[in-house]
């Protein structure tokens, strides 16, 4: 790797330990070896200056690294839960160290605020303790057998190698869900990070390297591999990987759970939104303009748990329009690294494209443009990147709206009569992840919440879309992939389940009385 030398990101990435070598872990690693000659030049969307050139994992590479994840599986799965588990709490603690560095190198290489640049790397911190006290919990159930002297249980075992392959809006916190989880349970860990931001993965790697060597980890049991879609791909087909856990586009969800349920493999698919916050005519609009603009344009509209529709009560749709209008053109928009910014950046030229192409497709169709919508220019816009967050009055039926545009446009869809018509236009799209409502009636904050109500993987009251704590198992329906990860009971997908009975009697009575008597 060759890091660029004069800007400050510099001094962040010595902070973080990695120096322009290419450096040679000890612990199982490969993210593009010597073994290839394809290289990766990462600019940063923020100033569009070259942060680091990254080798790409050729075939070889990816061998490499997955027999070497096989090696240590066969040992990190005979270590301890709790044992792991202390292995995880020192991670934990490396990643309190080095949140405000790697917290910028996120802002820097993915362009979010630095605020939620540090918030990601405290969704790590987080749930590195979450799975240090269940790694003492890893429990199945015990149930009371039919037959007399015949116990049941069961029980948890690992799997083997966890396959992570991550998108570029959450570049280090979804390895983290997983990996950390994965690690308590027994199993290995191959991540296959963005191309799009694969640094902040080395540094990751690079944070990590002291606990594990000084808790003498096996070699492999955290590996990373820097490649584009064709390695993923590689590992979704791979039966040396029992799971597979993808996040990203549903276009590439289908293929991997495609690839994966071809060969029985497990896949755990965290894939693309359409989130929408009903506002009724009971809703404290002062909350919820807040979450509506933060849900918006957060993180430049590039979360899955972004907010896309806006369903509004027509009792109340004027005054939230014009509330709206008043906040939307004095958001600071900018370097995302600077204090006071809101707004940073988007990812790259083609998503400024996609924002765009959305926004005429969605005038054509007889949507209203009310404001943003705009491609700054500029020195300090140079890059192309920086838009102007849009507000478009649409039809919940046009196609535009149907879809997942990841970039800042917030749709206004009206409602009249009974919350349950706002509740059909909040589920009448594909994507099943992320869902609000506000509102103070009980009636209508229940019936959201009911068997009828919102069919997301994620439905909250009084709050926004985005900005899910650890604690949960986060997750989403529909086109969103079914899968659930990070909190809750999530761990027990990484974990093979296994029912015992044991005999201990002297006879041998069969279930259900059946007799076999010769
Ligand atoms: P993307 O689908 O372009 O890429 C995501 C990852 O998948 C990358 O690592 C990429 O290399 C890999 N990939 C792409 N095609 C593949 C294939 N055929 N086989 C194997 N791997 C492949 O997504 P993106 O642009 O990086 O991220 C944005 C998308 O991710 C949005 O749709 C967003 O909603 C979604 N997302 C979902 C969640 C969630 O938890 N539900 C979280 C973050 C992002």
């Amino acid at each position: 790797m060759q890091t660029e030398t004069k800007t400050d990101i510099t001094d962040i990435l010595s902070q973080l330990g990695i120096k322009d070598a290419n450096p040679a872990y000890s612990t199982g690693l490969t993210w593009g070896g010597e073994n290839n000659a394809e290289t990766r030049t990462i600019h940063s969307p923020t100033n569009g200056k070259r942060i680091a050139t990254v080798n790409m994992a050729s075939e070889a590479d990816y061998e490499q690294v997955i027999t070497t994840a096989q090696q240590a599986f066969l040992e990190w799965r005979t270590w301890p839960s709790p044992k792991r588990g202390e292995v995880v709490r020192q991670i934990g603690q490396k990643l309190r160290e080095y949140k405000e560095p790697l917290g910028k190198l996120v802002s820097y290489e993915m362009g979010k605020i630095l605020q939620e640049g540090l918030g990601e790397v405290q969704e790590m911190i987080d749930i590195c303790d979450f799975a240090v006290g269940l790694s003492r919990q890893l429990h199945g159930y015990t149930m009371h057998s039919e037959r007399p002297t015949h116990r049941m249980y069961e029980q948890y075992h690992p799997l083997g190698i966890v396959g992570v392959i991550s998108a570029f809006n959450f570049p280090v916190a979804v390895w983290s869900w997983n990996a950390m989880l994965a690690a308590i349970c027994g199993d290995v860990v191959v991540w296959k990070p963005s191309e799009k931001t694969p640094l902040t993965a080395v540094a990751c790697q690079q944070i990590i390297q002291d606990v594990l060597q000084e808790n003498q980890v096996p070699e492999g049991v955290f590996n990373i591999i820097i490649g584009d879609a064709e390695i993923g791909s590689k590992m979704a087909h791979d039966e040396r990987v029992p799971l597979v856990s993808a996040t990203g586009s549903t276009r590439m969800g289908k293929k991997v759970g495609e690839a994966v349920g071809r060969r029985l493999g497990r896949s755990l698919l965290e894939l693309g939104g359409n989130n929408a916050i009903i506002l009724t005519p009971n809703a404290d609009l002062e909350m919820a303009i807040r979450a509506v603009v933060f849900g918006a344009v957060g993180t430049c509209g590039q979360r899955c748990t972004s907010t896309r529709r806006l369903i509004i009560h027509d009792s109340i749709y004027d005054e939230v329009k014009e509330r709206l209008l008043k906040v939307y053109p004095n958001l600071p928009i900018g370097d995302p690294l600077k204090d006071g910014i809101l707004v940073g950046p988007l990812i790259d030229k083609d998503a400024t494209a996609a924002f765009l192409d959305a926004l005429e497709r969605v005038q054509q169709e007889g949507g209203n443009l009310l404001t943003g919508g705009e491609v700054l220019e500029g020195e300090e816009y140079a890059t192309g990147t920086y838009v102007t967050p849009a507000i478009v009055e649409a039809e919940h039926s046009y196609h535009t709206v149907q879809e997942e545009t990841f970039a800042p446009i917030l749709y206004l869809i009206k409602y009249s009569g009974d919350v349950n018509n706002a509740i059909d236009i909040q589920n009448g799209v594909r994507q099943g992840l992320s869902s609000s409502i506000f509102s103070s009636n009980l009636l209508e904050t229940e019936a959201f919440l009911s068997h009828w109500g919102s069919d997301c993987g994620i439905a909250n009251v009084n709050i926004g879309t985005s900005g899910a704590e650890i604690g949960g198992a986060f997750g989403g329906e529909k086109d969103t992939g079914g899968g659930r990860e990070s909190g809750s009971d999530a761990w027990r997908f990484y974990m093979r389940r296994q029912t015992n009975t044991i005999n201990f009697g002297r006879e041998l009575p069969l279930a259900q009385g059946i007799k076999f008597d010769f």
